[in-house]
């Protein structure tokens, strides 16, 4: 039984499904071709309106495409996830109509790849002491500084990018612009090495008097700040649905596992048939939460405690589960090339972006608390 999902909602998380496990590539590389693929379905624009190319969905059922294609392939969840929630969704909320035009279409059809540019160096958690600064000038602004850590950084189409045009004024003064990947004066820097997720690009971004016209500025001078806050809980479940999807992975390889062990005549100890449960039973608790929050989001609701909760709790159990799973699989989950390391090494970033998950802690407590 699911209380949660319609019968449409099912059969589309059975296409999700399929589609991950028979047409999503885990290689090396940017994983163009996974999301060639995933834009010919319609992908790249699931919860997009259909005015705009998109297929119109519901945000919890784009969830169940993020949490399929995470299983997979982790990188290629992050990038579609970025993509969609805050790299189309800006442009969605706060564009002109004319930027809706120029770039909602191509997004959805996955002709454009979108992404989006807040972290600094010196601003990261505290996003509103970003010091990159646009000077306003003839038909447009001049922008100066540099982002770090930007997904899809130097292969995506059109960032939403932050910068102020008054650093005095604080969170008031940040602006947000609609900066096309090939602008003169922005530069991406080389993919950072991380320890997971080397398949999505993670650079810096500097701009040298990057030239932006005044067309492109996304919303008012000085709202850049709320547009950041009121994408973040979308982004936030999305990441939470990643987070599912990569402690499923691992639950799933470690069930089938202890049962080919089984069939050798090996019993399996109870001390680690409770640990599995205990992960199982924990799963099925941060799909309700991400769920939950996809729904809240879905109604028109204020959502920012659910999406906060199911962020840090599916992302944390993601963690955990890789590292329990590789004790339970013993010497075996230890090795390497075992999926287990991988799952383990892909499971920290999420735990980081989008807001930590103690960042992530002080957002339901302050709310619990009136703070
Ligand atoms: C793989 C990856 C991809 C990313 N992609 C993007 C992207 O596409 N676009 C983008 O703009 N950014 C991106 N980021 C950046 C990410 O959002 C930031 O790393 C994150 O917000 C944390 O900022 P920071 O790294 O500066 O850490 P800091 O803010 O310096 O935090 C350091 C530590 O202090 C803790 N901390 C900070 N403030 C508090 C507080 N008030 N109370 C308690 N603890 C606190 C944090 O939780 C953390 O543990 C990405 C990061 C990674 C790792």
């Amino acid at each position: 039984m699911n209380f949660l999902l319609s019968d449409y909602q099912l059969s589309r998380q059975e296409e999700f499904r399929r589609f991950a496990e028979e047409e999503i590539d885990t290689g090396e590389h940017f994983p163009r071709g996974n999301l060639r693929k995933a834009a010919e379905r319609g992908y790249m624009g699931l919860p997009l309106p259909e005015e705009w190319g998109g297929e119109n969905e519901d945000f919890l059922t784009y969830i169940l495409l993020i949490e399929e294609i995470s299983r997979v392939c982790a990188a290629t969840g992050a990038i579609i996830a970025v993509h969609t929630s805050v790299g189309s969704f800006p442009i969605l909320y706060f564009g002109t109509g004319e930027q809706k035009e120029r770039y909602l279409p191509a997004l959805a059809r996955g002709e454009m790849l979108g992404a989006f540019a807040l972290t600094e160096e010196r601003s990261g958690s505290d996003a509103a002491a970003l010091a990159s600064t646009a000077v306003a000038e003839e038909g447009g602004y001049r922008l100066n500084g540099s982002k770090m850590f930007i997904t899809s950084g130097g292969e995506a189409d059109i960032y939403t990018l932050f910068a102020t045009i008054d650093r005095s004024l604080g969170y008031k003064g940040i602006t947000a612009f609609l900066v096309e990947g090939n602008s003169p004066g922005l530069h991406a820097g080389k993919s950072e090495k991380k320890m997971g997720l080397n398949r999505s690009s993670t650079t810096e971004l500097s701009m040298q008097d990057l030239f932006v016209p005044a067309e492109n500025r996304l919303g008012e001078e000085g709202k850049g700040f709320y547009i950041a806050l009121s994408l973040l809980d979308g982004g936030r479940i999305g990441i939470g649905a990643q987070g599912l999807g990569l402690a499923r992975a691992s639950i799933d390889y470690t069930t089938e596992h202890l049962k080919e062990v089984e069939k050798t005549g090996k019993k399996t100890e109870q001390a680690v048939s409770f640990a599995l449960a205990d992960l199982a039973a924990r799963l099925e608790a941060a799909r309700l939460l991400v769920y939950r929050a996809a729904v809240a989001k879905d109604s028109g609701e204020k959502c920012s405690r659910e999406a906060s909760m199911a962020k840090y709790y599916a992302t944390d159990l993601a963690m955990e589960a890789a590292s329990r799973c590789i004790d339970l699989c013993s010497y075996h989950g230890g090795k390497a090339d075992n999926p287990l390391a991988g799952y383990f090494c892909d499971a920290k970033a999420p735990q980081i972006y989008e807001g930590t998950n103690q960042i992530q802690r002080i957002v339901v407590a302050r709310e619990l608390l009136n703070m």
